[in-house]
């Protein structure tokens, strides 16, 4: 299949989308269409991987990497993906578990696809590829874990010094060599000008071959569908309802690809994004106007942002606002009500959200009754509570068990190259 750029770029292959991260024109690459699918096309897929491998097959069409479909999806698929049924009061919903990756969020889903793919695109060892990846928490952490040890592929993170939590930092930190670990002696807004900079020096790019990895690359997208349709399906094949989701939401990455398997014919309902106090989304569905600002920080961090990328992507794929907010409802959720809601959940669930899917939780309830009476609801669990332990144990007044994966990388010894703010200091790290 042939992707073309939200700018007008393209065709190209699914490989160059997937090397390239981003379009040469600026733009985001989206699929030249997308396949419709009907649910008797998913009869036999029991398991993830089985639902990747139809959901996933046409657009790997005509791309080298099509004979290796099988591993790719093996090896992205690697950990399990529950969908937890809760009673809550008199009211059924359930909880999609996107957290049981190797860093505890659901961006291990995306990282892990893309590593599968271009370390089978690339690894080469004489002349590797660098991926330079700006991060404020957890893209890092899944990125570095995705990639640790691949050969012909070296990651560079770069992560504002005192502003990520100290097991977060961990995460970024304790990988093997071809993971560069860069503490910026400046805000995450400093990293991302960092890696935009090095990326349009033609010398450096040259030399060091960028990538990047976050969610402006269709490769997080095409497998954050599946767990959308896997857990669609098996609902509807239980219940013959069609789920409404409700997604946390900062840079759109996880809701788009949501909307992505509805368009293509999985059986899903109303999509609600659930925002914290950075309201862009929802002014826009208001006011009709798109209007980029600074984020606001919130207690769910990694979902601070002023401008998500991929709102472009959704414009291109579904319309403006006035047509998206037909399509889509949107809530917005307070740092009070985060925690009020961390408490409440803990109470009524018997375990821990974090912050980040305390924005669902609210959301759900807090719903109209008359949309909980007409449709059923999953809510979307993007990390482990785990990772905000700082916010969440006060809160519920426990300690929160660390899962084993997460508790493997935290016995690791870390450490961490400390840079100025400037391009000429991330030059020289990548030199060294
Ligand atoms: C990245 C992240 C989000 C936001 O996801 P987007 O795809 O950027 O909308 C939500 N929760 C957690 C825990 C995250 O790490």
């Amino acid at each position: 299949m042939n992707f073309f750029s939200t700018r007008g770029a393209g065709p190209v292959s699914l490989d160059e989308a997937l090397r390239r991260g981003i379009a040469e024109d600026g733009g985001l690459y989206l699929p030249e269409s997308l396949p419709l699918f009907e649910i008797v096309d998913f009869n036999n897929a029991e398991s993830i991987p089985d639902v990747a491998r139809v959901l996933l097959k046409p657009f790997f069409a005509g791309s080298v990497l099509e004979s290796d479909i099988e591993e790719i999806l093996e090896e992205t698929f690697s950990f399990t993906i529950p969908t937890r049924e809760l009673q809550v009061a008199d009211k059924s919903v359930a909880l999609l578990e996107l957290y049981h990756g190797p860093t505890a969020a659901f961006k291990d889903v995306g990282a892990g696809f893309l590593a599968a793919c271009l370390t089978r695109l690339e690894g080469d060892v004489d002349s590797p590829l660098t991926i330079l990846v700006a991060t404020s928490g957890d893209t890092g952490g899944a990125v570095a874990a995705a990639f640790d040890s691949r050969a012909g592929i070296r990651v560079a993170v770069l992560f504002p010094d005192g502003r990520v939590s100290a097991r977060q930092e961990h995460q970024l930190c304790c990988w093997s060599d071809n993971i560069l670990s860069l503490k910026v002696k400046g805000s995450f807004d400093d990293c991302q000008l960092m890696v935009k900079a090095a990326m349009a020096d033609k010398e450096l790019s040259t030399v060091h071959r960028f990538s990047s990895a976050n969610s402006i690359n269709i490769g997080r997208l095409l497998p954050q569908s599946t767990y959308y349709a896997d857990a669609s399906l098996r609902h509807y094949r239980r219940t013959g309802n069609k789920p409404g989701f409700i997604i946390p939401t900062g840079n759109l990455g996880n809701a788009s690809a949501c909307i992505m398997a509805r368009e293509m014919g999985l059986p899903i309902g109303p999509i609600i994004l659930a925002t914290n106090a950075n309201r862009i989304i929802a002014d826009y569905f208001e006011s009709l106007e798109w209007l980029p600002r600074a984020s606001l920080q919130t207690l769910a961090s990694a979902m601070d942002v002023g401008d998500p990328s991929n709102m472009e992507r959704l414009r291109h794929l579904i319309g403006e606002a006035d047509v998206l907010r037909d399509q889509l409802s949107v809530s917005s959720v307070s740092d009070d009500e985060i925690k009020a809601t961390l408490r409440q959940d803990f109470a009524s669930f018997g375990f821990a959200t974090c912050p980040h899917t305390a924005t669902a939780t609210h959301t759900w309830r807090n719903l109209d009754p008359a949309l909980t009476e007409e449709h059923d609801w999953i809510m979307v669990a993007t990390a482990h509570p785990a990772k905000f332990e700082t916010i969440v144990e006060p809160l519920i007044g426990e300690a929160i068990p660390l899962p084993p994966d997460l508790e493997y990388i935290l016995a690791r010894p870390a450490s961490a190259v400390s840079i100025d703010p400037t391009l000429n200091s991330l030059a020289a790290a990548l030199q060294d």
